[in-house]
This record gives C-alpha cells, structure tokens and sequence, in this order.
C-alpha cells in the first residue's frame, strides 16, 4: 500500500528540501536520461524559474512527440449535489444550504443526448458523495445508460471499496478521478470537516484499491490553494511512481485544479501565479512523458489558449458543473464558478486555429506512427 511509502516521508523535510534546490540541480534535472523524484524536485522548486523557457520548450517538444498536436475534450456531467460530507472550499459541502437535486435516469439521458449532439464521445460523471441516493446501484446504472454513446466513461465521485470498482469496470467504465487534494494530514484535517472523506488514509488508499480492481486508468492530483503546491505535487509524484510500479498496465492523468470561488468558501491559503502554475505543468510533463496533463475551465480563456503548447493534452469545454446544468436545470447551485465560458465549439475553433486537432473519444483515434501528422 502507497500509505507504507508515505508514513516514511516528512512534510517540513521534503519542502525543504524542494526550497533549497540549486541552479546546478535544476540543469542535472533538465539534462539527465531517467528523470528522478529529486529531479522532479528541481523541476518543481524556485532555482528552476529562470529556466522556465527552456522548460516550456522542452515541454512542448516532448508533448508533440508523444501525443502529436491533439487535444482529447471531455465533458464533466454532474448527477447530483447532494453530499454528507464537509469540505469547506466546496460549494456542495453539507452544511451549505443549496437545493440538493440527483438526475433521474430520464434527465441522465436528456443531457447525454446534449452532450453527444455537441460532439462528445468522452464523459466525466461527477457528483457529490451521498452513499444513499448516489452509491453503487446508481452509478451502475448511469454506466448503462451511457455507454452506448460513450466509449470513454469516467467517475469522479466518492472513494469506493475494491469489489464495487471491479463492478464498475465489468460494467464498461474506463477512469476514475480521485484527488487527495492535499498530502498534508493536518490541513487535510483542518478542511474535510464532517463525513466519510474526512478519513485521510481512506482517500489515499483509494488508488490502490482501484490498481487491483484492474481500472483502465486513474487521475491525480491536489486542490491548489490548500498547501504549497510545490510540496504537495512532489507527493503526488511520490504516489504516481508507487502506483506506476505496481499497476503497471493502469494508465495515469494529473490534473490541475486552483481553488476557485463558490458559496460559502475559504480563501486560498496559497495562490499559484499563470507563471507558477506553467512551471508546474512543464515540470510534469519533462519528469513523464506519458502522462495525460488535464486542464479544466476553472482556468481563464487565456490561459488555457496559451497551455494548450505547453504539455496538457486534456480539456473540458463548455462544462457546467450543476446537476442539469445542460438541459435539465440551469439554475442550480455550482460546485464552483466556471472561469472559461466559451461553449464547445469556440473551443474546438480554438484548437484548431492554434495548429491542434481535437479528439473527442480516446487515443484511439490518434495515429502513433506518425504524431506530427
Ligand atoms: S468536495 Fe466532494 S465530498 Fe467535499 S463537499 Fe464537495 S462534493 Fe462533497
């Protein structure tokens, strides 16, 4: 289990030791073959801002290579905000009060249909964390309904036990997203208030459980805005280089998430700049090439233009992040306010006019024996 891994690590020591990274280190990390944890450090720490250019190129050169000038879109479909749970920087914390509302599976179906007539082959289910209402039974048959449409389902929902993912992927889901959100035990503490996730070790045995459930792939990453995001993605990597190794046929995404605005939230205690914040996704990218790099709409219409050369390979577009948001219920309370609000094709237009193609299912569309193409 990752947790025997990270009982043996320190907090304070590791961002010291990210914070007193050197310029020396950072060229080491830059030009060596086999790109280390302690690279990755470097990669992450402020000696490597000066080098921030040289990274973006590198970044982008070891992006194109691998993944050719494609984007993959995705559309997140909220199903419920109901949630037993408090999380204080989350709009669907229990003890907000918002009408609570869970899709049907008529309403299920009436947003699919929007979603697919938009062009989407590539679905992410979201909802808040309500065992009752939205447990297993419920996602089950949200799989069903969907997956003749969607060849590429994805969960982002509660952590679940070992048997209930081996359910779900018998039922034809491909991913499931699951973000600690922060390494940081105490902070983890000081912001799941109430509920089943306040139990930090249960979160962070979650992708194991889902290893051994066989899923296709798992997507990281952390809140940023909780703790240092330089600490907490060195511990992302930690946990990525575990998972990596012992489930080894899984694939793996990161994602980036800043804290943004929602009713009755906390400021950040930390804020990442744009610049920060491409530093981090080049760092990701040249410490592992094959990752997939996802950036959602919670980023601004210029900064995810600018992004899409610099390594991410994943977008959402046109989201809402309500249950209904689409078709059903427009007015519902958000899980958070959504910073770029073009719809779908003003993103794909975007796409393409920076040179790019959107991909709306998989890699399986994608040819890898010639990714200039
Ligand atoms: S972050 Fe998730 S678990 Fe926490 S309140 Fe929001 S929906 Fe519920």
């Amino acid at each position: 289990m990752f947790r025997e891994v990270f009982d043996t690590y320190d907090w304070d020591n590791t961002l010291s030791s990210i914070y007193t990274k050197t310029a020396n280190d950072v060229e080491r990390a830059l030009n060596s073959r086999q790109k280390t944890l302690e690279d990755f450090k470097a990669l992450l720490s402020p000696a490597a801002v000066p080098y921030l250019e040289t990274m973006a190129q590198m970044s982008h050169a070891i992006t194109q290579k691998r993944f050719g000038k494609t984007i993959q879109l995705y559309a997140p479909m909220y199903v419920s905000n109901e949630c037993q749970n408090i999380c204080n920087y989350c709009g669907f914390s229990f003890d907000n009060k918002l009408k609570r509302r869970t899709l049907s599976g008529i309403e299920i179906v009436q947003e699919a249909a929007y979603l697919k007539a938009k062009g989407f082959r590539h679905i992410l289910v979201v909802s808040g964390e309500a065992e009752k209402t939205v447990g297993l039974d419920y996602f089950v048959k949200t799989i069903q309904l969907l997956r003749n449409d969607f060849p590429n389902i994805s969960l982002e929902v509660q952590p679940l036990e070992e048997d209930e993912y081996r359910v779900l992927v018998s039922e034809g889901l491909y991913a499931i997203l699951v973000y600690q959100e922060t390494y940081h035990k105490d902070r983890y503490r000081d912001h799941h208030l109430k509920g089943r996730k306040s139990n930090f070790y249960y979160r962070l045995d979650t992708p194991d459980r889902l290893g051994r459930a066989g899923i296709h792939k798992i997507g990281l990453g952390v809140l940023i805005g909780l703790e240092d995001w330089r600490t907490d993605n060195f511990f992302t990597a930690l946990h990525l280089n575990y998972l990596e190794k012992h489930y080894w046929q899984t694939k793996y995404s990161i994602s980036f998430p800043r804290l943004r605005p929602a009713e009755g939230l906390i400021e950040p205690k930390v804020v990442i700049s744009d610049k920060e914040l491409v530093q981090l996704i080049c760092a990701w990218r040249i410490f592992n090439e094959e990752l997939e790099l996802s950036i959602s709409t919670r980023e601004s219409e210029s900064f995810r233009n600018n992004i899409i050369k610099l390594g991410v390979t994943t977008m959402s577009a046109g989201s809402r992040t309500n249950p209904g948001g689409y078709t059903v219920e427009e007015e519902t309370l958000e899980q958070f306010e959504i910073n770029d609000e073009r719809d779908v094709d003003a993103v794909r237009d975007m796409i393409s006019q920076s040179g790019y193609k959107a991909v709306w299912k998989d890699w399986d569309e994608f040819v890898f024996a010639n990714p200039t193409a």
